[in-house]
């Protein structure tokens, strides 16, 4: 028997309506905050991720899938990643389609994906290799922290709305360039003296860039960073200013904060802003459903005009697995049959499917029974598809176009004609 690969799974339909619920949601979310689908390739020169989310970042290191394209005209090939994240493709697509290139001053290009993105990371409960992301990111040439905090005010709608509501928001600023670059060398001065202690990894973070150790999942080196000089005394003054604007424009939407020194993210293009939200309880230590920040001068890394980012991606499995039981219940409700038609005989049942096209027609979710069945057990096969009602069809019926509609749940039952149904359902 052939399965599914490690750390990649079937979304089953019993589980879509989350999914569909979660997605309706969003596109209704980010039409009034006036963002743009765009859908990017999944497959992207390695290149692109390289530099875009950096060489000493956990996912260019240790978690892209990449490979070797050979065509027949082009030997050597070219190597190819599929992609672990959406920024650098949507930051990628603005420079090749000069999307800046009509831009008043200030204007901003908002732009929203939703998609699969792979990680070759350790599969566990909420932690897959093929993973579902939906992101928006905000760039122009603009660095208002007040668009982050209208970003973040969308978010918090967009979970309201989800009933998710037991969550933390947790800010940091993680300065600019030129911050980091004198942060840096206090960092590895005092991580120095207990590095034999630290994980393999961090080894490798010391070396290329010691800001990534605060990545770190590993027990024993969370207790070492915990000790460690956060950025937050680094800060340059304009990052600073910038970040107690932020703070100020969340206190103005009444969203609650927390300030977290030593959160700084995966990726190397943060600047400035970064935030996560997390969710307090349902989903165990994979509890970060939301990430994002600021990422003013990634576009110059990837070859394009001076530019400013800021955006986020959530994590759509998290998300399923944090939706409140009752709120997933009365989803999985609503994508049930509205109406399963019970046939009885022949002539019943070819009325039957004249009766399913016309209430199909007008909006209704139908199921029709090809087999012979006795009422008893087409009863209780409608029960067991969660149909909301029974249409009952029988020789009279068919005769006097007056059909029997039971309310299952309540076991009630009248009989009506099919426009009487129609107005039911309207
Ligand atoms: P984590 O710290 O959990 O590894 P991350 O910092 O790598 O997260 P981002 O790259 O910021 O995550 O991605 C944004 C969101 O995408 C995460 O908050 C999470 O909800 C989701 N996500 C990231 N990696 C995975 C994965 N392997 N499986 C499922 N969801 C994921
Ligand atoms: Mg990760």
């Amino acid at each position: 028997m052939i399965q599914t690969i490690r750390g990649t799974r079937d979304i089953l339909p019993e589980e879509i309506a989350l999914w569909h619920r979660i997605e309706a949601v969003a596109s209704e979310g980010f039409r009034r905050y006036g963002f743009r689908e765009i859908r990017t390739p999944i497959i992207e020169k390695t290149e692109l991720f390289s530099r875009g989310v950096g060489e000493s970042s956990d996912i260019v290191n240790k978690e892209m899938y990449t490979f070797t394209d050979r065509a027949r005209e082009d030997r050597a090939g070219e190597s190819i990643t599929l992609r672990p994240e959406c920024t650098a493709s949507v930051v990628r697509s603005y420079i090749q389609h000069r999307m800046y290139a009509d831009h008043s001053p200030g204007e901003l290009t908002k732009l929203y994906y939703i998609g699969p993105m792979f990680r070759r990371e350790r599969p566990q409960a909420g932690r897959y290799r093929q993973f579902f992301q939906v992101g928006a990111e905000v760039l122009g040439d603009s660095d208002d922290p007040a668009i982050e905090a209208e970003v973040i005010e969308m978010l918090d709608w967009f979970l309201g709305e989800l009933k998710i509501t037991d969550t933390t928001l947790l800010i940091n600023s993680v300065g600019d360039a030129t911050t980091r670059g004198d942060y840096l060398v206090g960092l590895r001065e005092a991580i120095e003296p207990d590095l034999e202690s630290y994980c393999e990894d961090c080894h490798h973070r010391y070396a290329t860039n010691a800001l990534r150790v605060f990545d770190c999942k590993n027990e024993a080196c969370r207790a070492l960073i915990s000790r460690l000089p956060t950025i937050t005394e680094s800060l340059d003054e304009a990052s600073r200013e910038h970040f107690a604007q932020f703070r100020a424009h969340l206190d103005a939407r009444g969203i609650g904060y927390t300030v977290r020194p030593e959160m700084v993210r995966g990726l190397d293009y943060y600047t400035r802003t970064a935030f996560e939200i997390v969710a307090n309880s349902g989903l165990g230590a994979q509890n970060t459903i939301v990430g994002g920040g600021r990422y003013d001068g990634l576009s110059e890394t990837l070859g394009g005009p001076p530019t400013k980012g800021f955006g986020f991606a959530f994590g759509l499995d998290r998300l399923v697995m944090a939706l409140p039981e009752s709120e997933a219940a009365s989803r999985r409700a609503a994508a049930a049959p509205e109406i399963f038609i019970v046939s009885l005989g022949d002539e019943a049942r070819a009325h039957a499917a004249l009766v399913a096209r016309e209430l199909r027609r007008a909006g209704i979710a139908v199921l029709l029974d090809f087999s012979e069945r006795k009422m008893k057990k087409a009863l209780a096969l409608a029960d067991k598809l969660h149909a909301r009602h029974a249409l009952i069809i029988g020789e009279n019926e068919t005769a006097s176009r007056r059909y029997g509609l039971k309310n299952l749940a309540e076991g009630t039952q009248e009989s009506l004609a099919i426009d009487e149904i129609i107005a039911k359902f309207a």
